[in-house]
């Protein structure tokens, strides 16, 4: 990772456990490194906070790491208007055959829950719904929408299931997926 960003930074010092520190020749390099989000190692990635070395340190705690760049497609505008059949499944390669996306980049809250898709409204009796893909990330639970973990270990959906099952009541609603895998696999 470190080694892709050239020889533009300066020094990158790991100062806690998986907490680094880089600092850079110019702004021209942090802004590259900044707006080239999401970095990756393996399939994990990487958030970035961006300090000024002419304030005071902060302390660790203060990091929050809360915000990522990411470019996200948004899939099914341009290939299909209306809704989604109810007679049929809706399967990825359908809707993602044709591969005409639109291409953006989302400034998104890591902490908060992804959209899977979006309904738009085009006119009064008119709306599509388009579906979307984020770049480079690793892990969605599709069980909660929130990155970079997998509902596998997402302990309160076992918890909640299992609460469930003891009082004997439906556990219909708590699938696996309540969001679509196209958000990380296409
Ligand atoms: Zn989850």
């Amino acid at each position: 990772m470190a080694r892709s960003w050239g020889r533009n930074y300066h020094l990158i010092v790991e100062f806690a456990p998986n907490l680094f520190m880089a600092q850079f020749h110019s702004a021209e390099p942090m802004h590259f490194v900044i707006a080239k989000q999401p970095w990756t190692m393996g399939s994990n990635n990487l958030l970035i906070e961006w300090i000024n070395p002419d304030e005071d340190r902060k302390f660790n705690e203060d990091y929050t790491f809360e915000t990522l760049y990411v470019p996200i497609r948004i899939y099914g505008i341009l290939c299909k208007i209306g809704e989604p059949s109810d007679l049929h499944l809706l399967t990825e390669s359908m809707l993602f055959a044709k591969g005409s996306y639109i291409l953006g980049i989302a400034k998104v809250n890591v902490l908060k829950t992804v959209k899977d898709r979006v309904r738009l409204t085009i006119t009064e009796s008119t709306s599509i719904t388009a579906y979307i893909h984020y770049e480079k990330i690793g892990r969605i639970c599709n069980f909660c929408g929130i990155m970079f973990h997998t509902v596998l270990h997402y302990s309160k959906r076992r918890e909640l299931f299992m609460e469930r099952i003891a009082k004997k009541q439906s556990v219909a609603d708590i699938p696996f997926e309540r969001f679509g895998k196209w958000m990380t696999e296409i």
